[in-house]
């Protein structure tokens, strides 16, 4: 019998899935490897059957996405129930993603613009809600909670597997350690704890003692493929990332935006990468401080694109409780 594990994506854009199908021949070897018992999103399974397995009968339950609906909520605790190891796969399921940049915004706020206010919208401010009475009994939809939460927010997380998606070569080493018995101890990011620089093509380009005078964005200038993208007056957050991914964005000459996460020895990512990046202005005066800085378009989406809902930040909150 070979070990059973089960694929699972929550608040997700569907690229930690398309990850999974990007091993290639290697996912021949996954197949080798354990039976896949649970995946939604490319084989015929449904919810009963995960429900039908005994409790901790999955050796492994890989889940991305952050967590945001009622839904996703029972699945994953369902999941947690009936796997041995829970893997928190992708940013979104680790640190809550791109779908945590949400948690600028009230949920209110959130309905009122996609079901109301959107140019594209027009529906006559019809919303979903939650139970609606049909000649057959009651039908329910999921409730939409009040912030995107975190993986490890909601139930108990053994491993995390970084990236956005998670490079091929960390999933096939995470799925080759857990049905080998040769994992790290619970709670480890299964990825280097390094920063990004240490292993960037361009390390060597990126002065000692840097200044920036300018930030421009990567649509503004021609980056000299060569040269380290920060010393180019480029945002880049390899110096507060964690490495692993072999540097694929710096080799498509394109800053790196954080998606591995931080080390293990950074509490708050985005507030690591400011300060990294704040301590490179040459400005001095304070209009000279303001200036550079408004150079930074959406500094949240820079700072915090992956990180929001892990931050201690989290959430926006109102000035005056709600009562
Ligand atoms: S981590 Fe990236 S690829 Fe995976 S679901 Fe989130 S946005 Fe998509
Ligand atoms: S700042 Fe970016 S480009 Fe420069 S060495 Fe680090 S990862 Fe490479």
């Amino acid at each position: 019998m070979k070990p059973k594990v089960a694929f699972y994506w929550c608040a997700s854009c569907g690229g930690c899935e398309e990850a999974v199908v990007d091993l290639g021949e290697d996912i021949l070897t996954v197949v080798e490897l354990v039976d896949i018992a649970f995946w939604p999103v490319a084989l015929d399974f449904k919810r009963t059957d995960v429900e039908a397995l005994g409790d901790g009968e999955l050796a492994a339950a890989f889940i991305n996405g952050a967590v945001r609906t009622s839904e996703q909520v029972e699945m994953v605790e369902l999941l947690r129930r009936k796997a041995g190891a829970v893997v928190a796969f992708g940013s979104c399921a680790i640190l809550g993603g791109i779908p945590g940049l949400a948690n600028q915004y009230e949920r209110d706020e959130i309905l009122d613009f996609v079901y109301e206010e959107a140019p594209s919208v027009e529906n006559g401010a019809t919303r979903p809600v939650e139970e609606s009475a049909v000649d057959e009994g009651t039908l329910t939809l999921p409730s939409f909670d009040a912030s995107v939460r975190t993986l490890d927010q909601v139930i108990d997380v053994d491993y995390y597997l970084p990236g956005c998606p998670p490079p091929a070569h960390l999933i096939l080493a995470a799925v080759t350690a857990l049905v080998e018995g040769t994992a790290p101890e619970k709670g480890a990011v299964l990825a280097p704890d390094v920063a990004l620089c240490s292993e960037c093509p361009r390390a060597a380009t990126k002065p000692e003692q840097l200044t920036l005078e300018a930030f421009k964005r990567p649509h503004e200038v021609v980056a000299d493929p060569e040269i380290c993208l920060l010393a180019q007056g480029l945002v880049c957050l390899g110096p507060a990332t964690r490495a692993g991914c072999n540097a694929a964005c710096i080799g498509g000459n394109m800053p790196c935006t954080g998606c591995m996460g931080p080390t293990s020895r950074v509490l708050d990512q985005g507030a690591k990468a400011l300060s990294a990046i704040a301590s490179l202005l040459g400005a001095t005066e304070e209009d000279e401080i303001v200036a550079r800085i408004a150079e930074i378009a959406d500094p949240v989406g820079t700072f915090y694109r992956y990180s929001l809902p892990a931050s201690p930040l989290h959430h926006r909150v109102e000035k005056e409780p709600v009562p």
